[in-house]
């Protein structure tokens, strides 16, 4: 999915304002490329202070940076599974770095 080969994608603080679930449809917030696919991604979110992963996100994946977004709707979507009586899938342990 990424060039690197799999490096964490940025973390993305959830909940996104609804202004900003507009701007991010139209150009990247990264390249300002406009053109992208679809496809289903993997993501970390920060969800009131508890880390989730989700997998099989479908996103926008901007062709020349690979940065993903999603639509408010999927966002929301997020939120309320991590909110509601899902169950977790399965559960990692991550590894902490500080940058020096
Ligand atoms: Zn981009």
């Amino acid at each position: 999915m990424l060039p690197d080969g799999g490096i964490a994608q940025e973390l993305v603080t959830v909940p996104i304002s609804p202004s900003d679930a507009e701007a991010v449809m139209s150009t990247c917030d990264v390249c300002g490329n406009s053109t992208f696919h679809e496809e289903r991604v993997e993501e970390i979110f920060l969800i009131e202070g508890q880390l989730v992963m989700v997998e099989h996100i479908p996103a926008r994946v901007y062709d020349r940076c690979q940065d993903a977004t999603f639509d408010r709707e999927t966002v929301e979507q997020v939120r309320r599974m991590v909110h509601g009586s899902n169950r977790p899938t399965r559960h990692v342990s991550v590894d902490v770095f500080t940058f020096a």
